[in-house]
């Protein structure tokens, strides 16, 4: 199954990129895959999609999935027609695609006409542009922060239709969980899930400083503080040793060399109060896992499920009452995550790849 893979720099994965499972894979990170068949679902049409889109169906043609990166296509085009009835070219291109064909030659042809819908001229003109070796497209944060893109259709990132953002939920139920088999502590679960809504909510938008120097806070390097001054929180404090102290722990704001100065914007003292209600609310549902589960959590905890009730050798260890193993089993079943030291004896005592094989496969 074709998917886009989507980068989503609104997340603080940075802070937390030197967490890796046995296997020296990342335990967080910032991207997602999105199967073609979900793209019109989840995501306005934009001409940078688009182009993405036809960009994959170029590089797979003469295989089956050319076919459902074209069928993604036709389905954010239908999504744009029936906004944009007059827009001829858009409507022409759906007739094309009625058609079946699925070669290059057509590619081509949708590419110019994908010019005539958008308007664009020079080397903007999506038929001018090359496919980048890099298949990640990121995420219009400013859309995904319900604030307006002004572009629209010219956009040439992505505009999520759903603004609760259910990848982000599962990026901050999996941060839940990293934390605590990490052995932190409540209140610092608490304040570094409150410090990943806020990056991912305002990180763009509000500066934060010490000292002289300020900066946006998802420039600045991940402190116990930054937050603290963010919200005007007791305990916030100048670091004791800028541009040398490099301890998480510092009430300080860190912020790394070169970044650029910008126009100080700070959250209203109102802002203040919501922002601090609703990251407490929705820092607390994350850490006590009262949150929906999404349909991959579902998917990877059934997974989970059937592969220890059918591996003997999580048999022998059950049936020999290990309450060790029966308290990660618990956790497993209610987490949905794996690669966490937690997990690790279950896992290091089994076929990985067997495992692997007994994940379905994506809708
Ligand atoms: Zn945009
Ligand atoms: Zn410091």
């Amino acid at each position: 199954m074709a998917s886009l893979t989507v980068l989503d720099m609104g997340l603080d994965f940075k802070t937390y990129a030197t967490y890796r499972d046995d296997h020296g894979r990342p335990l967080l990170g910032n991207q997602f895959q999105y199967p073609t068949a979900s793209l019109a679902r989840s995501f306005h049409p934009t001409c940078g999609l688009l182009v993405g889109v036809l960009h994959h169906a170029i590089a797979q043609v003469g295989t089956p999935l050319a076919q459902s990166w074209l069928d993604a296509y036709r389905l954010l085009q239908i999504d744009f027609v029936s906004q944009h009835p007059s827009n001829a070219a858009a409507a022409t291109s759906l007739q094309k695609l009625n058609q079946g064909r699925c070669d290059s030659g057509v590619i081509e042809e949708l590419l110019i006409l994908l010019d005539q819908q958008t308007g664009l001229s020079g080397n903007n003109m999506p038929s001018q542009r090359r496919p980048t070796r890099d298949p990640k497209l990121a995420l219009c944060n400013l859309h995904m922060a319900a604030g307006k893109c002004n572009q629209d259709f010219l956009c040439n990132q992505l505009h999520i239709k759903d603004l609760s953002v259910p990848h982000r939920a599962e990026f901050f139920a999996h941060l839940a969980d990293v934390l605590r088999h990490r052995k932190n502590s409540e209140d610092v679960i608490m304040h570094r899930m409150k410090d990943a809504l806020f990056f991912s909510r305002f990180g763009n938008r509000v500066t934060v400083s010490d000292v002289a120097s300020q900066a946006q806070f998802f420039k600045t390097s991940f402190t116990i503080g930054r937050l603290l001054h963010a919200l005007s929180l007791p305990g916030a404090r100048a670091c004791p040793a800028p541009g040398v102290c490099v301890s998480e722990d510092c009430p300080g704001v860190h912020i790394p060399g070169g970044t650029p100065q910008h126009r100080p914007l700070r959250l209203s003292p109102q802002e203040v109060m919501s922002a601090s209600i609703s990251l407490e609310e929705d820092a607390m549902a994350f850490v006590k896992g009262k949150v929906e589960a999404s349909p991959t959590t579902l998917k990877w905890n059934a997974a989970v499920d059937a592969f220890v009730q059918h591996s003997p050798q999580a048999h022998r260890r059950r049936n020999s009452s290990d309450p060790v193993l029966i308290e990660t089993l618990a956790a497993a079943g209610g987490s949905g995550t794996l690669s966490d030291e937690g997990f690790t004896p279950l896992i290091k005592e089994v076929d990985t790849k067997r495992f692997e094989a007994t994940i379905p496969e994506s809708p």
